[in-house]
């Protein structure tokens, strides 16, 4: 339930959150919960919305959310799809299965390919939805006078105790604190950074992506029940592509990588694409792969028939090459993407954003009782408290999540072959896969919470 907001405006911390996103809305949804705080949702799009694709969250990300609100877990959970098997499969996509004709019983023994090892996943691995289900289902509980809309934030500064933004359109407000969760090219982090810092900007990772929701139905037709509605990553020389379940299982999500040695050249990170490129990638590698490949971007009449063919193709930007040497300065802090964006090869970018949100939601709890309860601290501003605790939250997940996009790069590679520890081997590949996996997975959200509180009061030289 929550908690009633006081009448006395100046006792109000006053929250600007930049950025519209599955970061902000959720750390939105969060902060709504708290006591004594004011919190503004500022989104330069007309509408909050997210892209058809898919996304998973662990089972320790959903945790995070449940803690961060449970609206935030019920949007979650009404949307969400379970995998069927409790392993996920690693298969060889490029070298075919020899199934001599005379033993072929179903017309799926041609998408046969060869396992080479699964990964448990049990109760701790992930459940994916569609994006924008997810995204609808969390503003379903946001109150309406939270958004602003087509705010474009293009700078703060800071005036005395408070910060002013401007956007865009030429409007001005003011905060006490900001936290930027506008995305990978976020303006907060440039701002917070500097405008020359390399590391206010994303770089090219020189691998694309071809992503696609592929109508259940159609996928069982060609690829068979199993492989259509369990999770599944297909590895190869200099590619990759991972097929699983959302929506119920009504849709099969694809995401296939190939590389691109050219620069990226487009403003935006996404592309038209022909399916032609993606089968390019992909010529002679098994035929599941490849029948994968050709459902992306199809388009089907009323009939069934496959009409049409188009295609985005999204390039994979990352922070690894710049990090960003810290996540905050004095009440301006950034979280999610704008924070560290990575490459999504742990699929774990948005929950680790989702992390974010619960330890901000910490530390904002911890400051608003400095504020508002603590007699020994009495006294202290607004500035001091919110300036600690993103220190604290600074301090406590800088490590995480960076190593989140360093990690996410190595373990493409082993998809791909091309990490000289493992090579093809699957007991190594596996033994590589598994320790990262785990990091993510088994992830102590008591103890963060804990050093987060132990690290407020260090800022707070308490
Ligand atoms: P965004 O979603 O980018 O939201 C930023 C928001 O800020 C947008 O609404 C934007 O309009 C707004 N904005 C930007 N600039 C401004 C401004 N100046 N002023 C005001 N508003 C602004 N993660 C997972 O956890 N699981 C997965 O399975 C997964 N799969 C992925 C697959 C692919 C192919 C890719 C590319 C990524 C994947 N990720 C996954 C990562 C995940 O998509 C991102 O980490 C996540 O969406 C980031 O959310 P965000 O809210 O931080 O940023």
């Amino acid at each position: 339930h929550r908690l009633p907001v006081p009448q006395d405006d100046e006792a109000l911390l006053r929250i600007a959150i930049v950025g519209g996103g599955i970061v902000g809305v959720s750390l939105t949804l969060g902060l709504l919960r708290l006591p004594n705080i004011q919190v503004k949702l500022y989104e330069q799009a007309s509408t909050l919305r997210e892209i058809g694709a898919g996304v998973a969250f662990t089972t320790n990300a959903q945790r995070c959310m449940e803690l961060l609100s449970p609206d935030v877990i019920a949007s979650m959970r009404a949307v969400s799809t379970k995998n069927e098997d409790p392993y996920y499969t690693y298969v060889d996509g490029y070298h075919s299965p020899e199934v001599p004709e005379g033993q072929k019983k179903s017309k799926h023994d041609d998408m046969k390919e060869t396992q080479l090892f699964r990964l448990f996943a049990g109760n701790t691995g992930f459940d994916a939805c569609h994006r924008a289900h997810f995204l609808d289902e969390m503003v379903k509980h946001l109150p309406e006078s939270v958004v602003q809309f087509r705010k474009r934030l293009v700078m703060y500064e800071k005036r005395g105790d408070e910060y002013v933004l401007r956007f865009e359109d030429g409007s001005l407000d003011t905060a006490d604190a900001i936290i930027g969760c506008d995305g990978i090219k976020s303006r907060v982090r440039q701002v917070l950074l500097g405008v020359d810092n390399p590391a206010s900007y994303p770089g090219f990772t020189h691998q694309v992506a071809f992503r696609g929701l592929i109508r259940m139905g159609r996928a069982v037709e060609v690829l068979g029940k199993d492989k259509a509605h369990n999770q599944c990553m297909h590895m190869g020389p200099g590619a990759h592509m991972l097929n699983f379940p959302v929506a119920q299982h009504t849709l099969m999500n694809v995401v296939a990588f190939g590389a691109q040695a050219e620069e990226w050249t487009h403003e935006k990170m996404v592309a038209p694409a022909s399916r032609e490129e993606v089968l390019e990638i992909f010529r002679g590698w098994c035929p599941a792969v490849t029948a994968i490949a050709g459902l992306l971007g199809e388009v089907l009449d009323e009939d069934g028939v496959s009409t049409r063919a188009s295609l985005d193709k999204w390039a994979i930007f990352d922070t690894y090459d710049n990090p960003a040497p810290t996540y905050a300065d004095g009440c301006v802090c950034i979280a999610g993407d704008a924070a560290h964006a990575t490459s999504p090869h742990h699929g774990a970018g948005a929950g680790m954003g989702i992390e974010d949100g619960l330890a901000l939601a910490t530390v904002f709890e911890q400051a608003i009782k400095t504020l508002h309860g603590q007699p020994e601290v009495r006294g202290t501003s607004k500035s001091e408290v919110v300036s600690a605790a993103f220190a604290a939250y600074n301090r406590v997940r800088r490590d995480r999540t960076q190593w989140l996009v360093r990690s996410s790069r190595e373990v493409s590679r082993t998809y791909e072959w091309a990490n000289p520890d493992c090579g093809m081997d699957p007991e190594k590949c596996l033994k590589d896969i598994e320790w990262r996996a785990h990091k993510i997975w088994y992830f102590d959200i008591d103890g963060m919470i804990k050093e987060l509180a132990s690290s407020y009061r260090h800022f707070l030289s308490l």
